[in-house]
């Protein structure tokens, strides 16, 4: 990781091929026994040689814009018929992207949004496949912000609701009433909330069929989290234990059934690499200001996450208690407050672990910061899957 932070300069997004393919793998292997297809999230890392490696390994992708549909069809053309496109805010123009580039599934999130798929469809003359993802009001226990199960939350249609309006659909000839949706949230530990939004999914699915539809897709949606401690982690353990819970919420029910996962694939195959700038010292706290910001990593600032920090010369003494910050101006720019690391000077490496999900696709350009570069890592070799943004191009869109 030092030489090629020396290659690439830094911040440098640092990501393992292998371990993706790894993740991949275990759910291909834990549901095996079962018809499915695994739409990682595009979301969690929405890089270009990333999706193209996991379309290779036969994934499917969720969606939630134009712009990763675009992404889509870049990696990898065949995959688009494997894309289910979710979001409360679809947009004609996207729906009509979408409906084109035959996607396998709408997972419609309200009965305006249905409306506008008709019309769409009809007005393309595309048959338009969808699911309802309905909101089964099951509590999650994760960050709030990333809570999306409960009745409270803009997210999906209120399963109560959910038979009225499909029975309404089958009326209109250009909607296929095909599957059903759900995502309870991300970053969720324990598995029996995935088994009781299922539970409540299949049992629904059992009323639209004795309603007269042809139901063939249920969509568990996304949302395994992952350990950001330094502890152990069993990832092949974690994915058994989810598809013993949602083997357990589908029982006997039979239709294709797809994933969403993002985070679980991505995240631990990613560190942030960056350069301490300075150490300061300010009243009682010891600041380590590094090259990276929360414009390249928000998930501190925007959870109060935690990413193990590691100095890649793994340099023995002391270790000090320190708040990792960026040069951001905002308070809230830190990667860790009162921090035991051990005592690091300008011109350190250190990296931030558990990167690889929500770090790269939520990085922005606040503080007129170009965006970091992204390197993979593939057996011995190693390649640029993109390039630092230059000032030229964070610049090239704006008249003055
Ligand atoms: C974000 C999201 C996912 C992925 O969630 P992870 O926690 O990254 O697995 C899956 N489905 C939908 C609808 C989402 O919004």
């Amino acid at each position: 990781m030092a030489s090629l932070a020396e290659a690439h300069g830094t911040p440098l997004y640092v990501y393992s091929g292998e371990q993706i393919d790894e993740r991949f793998g275990l759910f291909q292997a834990a549901f095996h026994d079962r018809p499915h297809t695994v739409c990682y999230a595009v979301k969690a890392n929405s890089s270009l040689a990333i999706m193209r490696r996991l379309a290779k390994l036969g994934a499917g992708f969720d969606i939630v814009s134009g712009g990763e549909l675009e992404r889509v069809r870049k990696a990898s053309r065949a995959a688009l018929k494997r894309v289910v496109f979710s979001g409360v805010g679809k947009q004609v123009w996207e729906i009509d992207a979408a409906l084109d580039a035959e996607i396998l599934l709408f997972n419609v999130e309200s009965v305006s949004e249905l409306e506008l798929l008709a019309e769409r469809a009809k007005a393309l003359g595309k048959r338009a496949r969808f699911a309802l993802r309905v909101n089964p009001d099951v509590f999650a226990e994760t960050h709030p912000y990333i809570s999306t199960g409960l009745s409270e939350h803009k997210f999906g249609i209120d399963i109560k609701q959910a038979r009225a309006i499909y029975k309404r659909a089958a009326r209109l000839k250009w909607l296929d009433a095909a599957g059903v949706s759900v995502h309870i949230g991300s970053q969720i530990r324990k598995v029996d909330p995935f088994a009781a939004a299922l539970e409540r999914v299949t049992a629904l699915i059992a009323e639209l069929r004795r309603d007269g539809h042809d139901i063939r897709y249920v969509d568990a949606g996304g949302g395994l989290g992952i350990d950001y401690g330094a502890g152990e982690f069993d990832p092949a353990h974690q994915v058994e234990k989810y598809a013993t819970a949602l083997e357990k919420g589908l029982g006997g029910e039979t239709a294709h059934l797809l994933l969403e996962p993002g985070r679980f694939i991505v995240a631990q195959a990613g560190a942030l690499v960056t350069r301490v700038l300075y150490v300061k010292k300010n009243g009682a706290k010891t600041f380590v200001i590094t090259d990276a910001a929360m414009n390249d990593l928000i998930r501190p600032s925007l959870y109060h996450a935690h990413h193990e920090i590691v100095p890649l010369k793994q340099a023995r003494g002391v270790s000090v208690k320190v708040d990792v910050v960026g040069p951001v101006c905002e308070s809230g720019d830190f990667f860790a407050r009162d921090r035991e690391l051990v005592r690091v000077k300008p011109g350190d490496l250190v990296a931030l672990l558990d990167a690889g999900a929500y770090g790269m696709s939520l990085a922005s350009n606040y503080n007129t910061r170009p965006r970091p570069a992204e390197v993979m890592v593939e057996g011995a070799e190693s390649r640029l899957i993109r390039r630092r943004e230059s000032l030229r191009e964070m610049l090239a869109g704006e008249q003055a």
